[in-house]
């Protein structure tokens, strides 16, 4: 069964479009969207001066509203997450503007609590869960690497030349994290100012051996939460500011660029234009599945960021 899905999904581009809630204290504001479809559909909805309304409509494989709980978040998301077992290459990417909510659905809110659990948590103990189940038939090895893409320039996060670490339970990466963190010379406010205009990319490295006949198979999943997708103001950023906000646009719509190249089966799909496309080429195209949630906010005062959000997801859709 599990296979039939793999399959149906290989080669694919799926788009899921998440809402953030509004945050405490926001509960009586009116929300930009308007309806959420059964089949993928949302509603965006702009109360104009005049008094008016422009409604537009975004279709995407699914869209998950606000009350969507991380749990159900990772049941649409565990086929291509089991894949890699098989030796399927996967990326998964987190976009949105900051504050939408990238981080809450990789990470989760308090990774002290796995109830909160992001997709990335959920993802590595479902591959230790399911390589212990497989044991007697295939023995796996699984190792992670974490980078951190920043003004087109690449950093390990745990190590200096971010190399593999080997880890066989989800607390090994748990701590990693930790330590990564630790070993950071930025506070914890400067570490979220800082990941907002990176991206985060967590890169999980499976590697099987079948007992009996000896035949290897390699799968490699990619965990991408992306630096923030907001338009910076040209007249306010300048310096360094601007410098960041030029080179997260760039990589942005580089990777716009490859994504939606792959999904209209391009011939010429453009990886070299930005750090983030070389680093993840090998797992984008071919037989590389690709899942990306795009974060919208419900706030209106947010409705131009969500519409271009919206938009650009299309464009890859
Ligand atoms: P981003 O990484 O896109 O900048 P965050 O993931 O940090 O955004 O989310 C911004 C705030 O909204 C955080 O306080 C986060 O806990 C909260 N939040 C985001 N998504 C949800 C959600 N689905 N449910 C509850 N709170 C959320
Ligand atoms: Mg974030």
């Amino acid at each position: 069964q599990l296979y039939n899905q793999v399959q149906d999904l290989k080669g694919t581009i799926r788009v899921y479009c998440r809402v953030r809630p509004f945050l405490p204290g926001q509960s009586s504001m009116q929300s930009a969207v308007d309806y959420i479809g059964e089949n993928g559909n949302i509603m965006i909805v702009n109360p104009l001066k005049n008094g008016k309304e422009a409604r537009k409509v975004f279709s995407f494989n699914k869209v998950f509203g606000s009350n969507v709980t991380q749990e159900q978040i990772y049941v649409d998301t565990q086929p291509l997450v089991r894949s890699v077992l098989d030796g399927y290459n996967v990326c998964i990417f987190a976009y949105g503007q900051t504050g939408s909510g990238k981080t809450y659905t990789m990470s989760g809110p308090d990774l002290t609590s796995e109830e909160t659990w992001g997709v990335n948590y959920r993802a590595l103990r479902d591959l230790f869960q399911i390589s212990k189940t497989r044991g007697d038939v295939i023995k796996y090895e699984v190792g992670v690497q974490m980078i951190e893409i920043y003004n087109e320039q690449l950093n390990g996060l745990n190590v200096p030349d971010a190399s593999w670490i080997p880890v066989s339970s989800t607390q090994d990466v748990l701590d990693l994290m930790k330590i990564g963190h630790r070993n950071r010379a930025v506070g914890a406010t400067a570490l979220n100012e800082r990941s907002s205009r990176s991206h985060s990319v967590l890169t999980v490295h499976v590697y099987g051996k079948e007992l009996v006949s000896g035949s290897i198979l390699k799968g490699c999943l990619h965990l991408v939460d992306l630096a923030g997708s907001e338009r910076v103001d040209k007249s306010e950023a300048v310096g360094e500011r601007l410098k960041e906000a030029q080179h997260i646009n760039r990589s942005l719509s580089a990777l716009g660029d490859v994504i939606s190249a792959l999904a209209q089966k391009s011939p010429h799909v453009p990886y070299r234009n930005s750090k983030l496309t070389q680093v993840l080429q090998d797992s984008l195209g071919g037989h590389a599945k690709t899942l990306m949630f795009v974060h919208i906010n419900p706030e209106l005062n947010s409705i131009g960021e969500t519409i271009s959000t919206l938009k650009f997801a299309e464009r890859v859709a």
